[in-house]
């Protein structure tokens, strides 16, 4: 993910470091008064990496993305319409690097994470070649919103057609986090030169943040809030990092 949108992360436990470094050394369990908000643990990294479910949420959730987008798109003329996706842990795996940085207690990097992102050889996550894939076979096109600075867009383009993610559009950070103008520019024709306006008919990510004017705020409502989940929204987990981290403890 984009460096200025990671809370700093505290010290990982004990146990963690050990497990990692291989290295002997005593076990201190974290007490409930130790565990922070933004406190990474190596579980984590390794449910990201290695579990089943992982693997099983990322794919049925593009399948379903993919079987709605099929029936949403009905009616709508080839290259008038697209979905959205955010980049990093939505269709880019970045858990390696998380990976790297857990023996240094999870805290980021920012030289770190430039030397990762400009080794653009993030892999794709589970069922991501194959929704894009089905979006242009549809007619629709793939446009990528990320807040990774502009500087860094041409290796993410590269990374993109090096995991097999053909991307139409890729917008990167400019002047603000905020998505939404670039969603806007989408929608209305003003993304990039001969760019056409699109109907946006899904958005995907892994941060609430990543759909339209969504902010972690809306857990304090009504699920009616999250009505369009499953319809035209489809998230994806992160316990890594995320908007989330800034929550209260409870
Ligand atoms: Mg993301």
């Amino acid at each position: 993910m984009k460096p200025n949108n990671r809370a700093p992360r505290l010290i990982l436990a004990l146990s963690a470091v050990v497990a990692l470094a291989c290295a002997p050394a005593p076990r201190v369990a974290a007490t409930p008064a130790a565990v922070t908000s933004t406190q990474l643990s190596a579980n984590d990294v390794k449910w990201s990496r290695t579990s089943a479910e992982h693997r099983a949420i990322f794919i049925e959730t593009y399948q379903a993305a993919a079987e709605r987008v099929a029936t949403l798109s009905a009616g709508h003329q080839p290259a008038t319409w697209g979905v959205i996706l955010d980049a990093d842990e939505t269709v880019l795996d970045n858990s390696e690097y998380e990976l790297g940085r857990v023996p240094f207690g999870g805290s980021f990097d920012a030289p770190a994470w430039t030397r990762w992102v400009m080794e653009g050889r993030a892999p794709a996550l589970p069922g991501a070649v194959a929704f894009t894939s089905r979006v242009r076979e549809l007619g629709g096109k793939v446009v990528i919103v990320t807040n990774r600075d502009d500087a860094e867009c041409p290796i993410t383009r590269s990374n993109l057609d090096r995991a097999a993610i053909r991307a139409d559009l890729v917008l990167c950070k400019t002047t603000t986090d905020d998505k939404n103008p670039r969603f806007d520019a989408v929608q209305n024709g003003s993304a990039a030169p001969h760019f056409p306006a699109l109907a946006i008919l899904e958005w995907i990510g892994d941060n609430i943040q990543d759909f339209p004017h969504l902010k972690q705020s809306i857990r304090d409502g009504s699920d009616d809030g999250f009505s369009r989940f499953g319809d035209s929204y489809f998230a994806l987990p992160n316990p890594m990092y995320g908007s989330w981290q800034s929550n209260p403890f409870m």
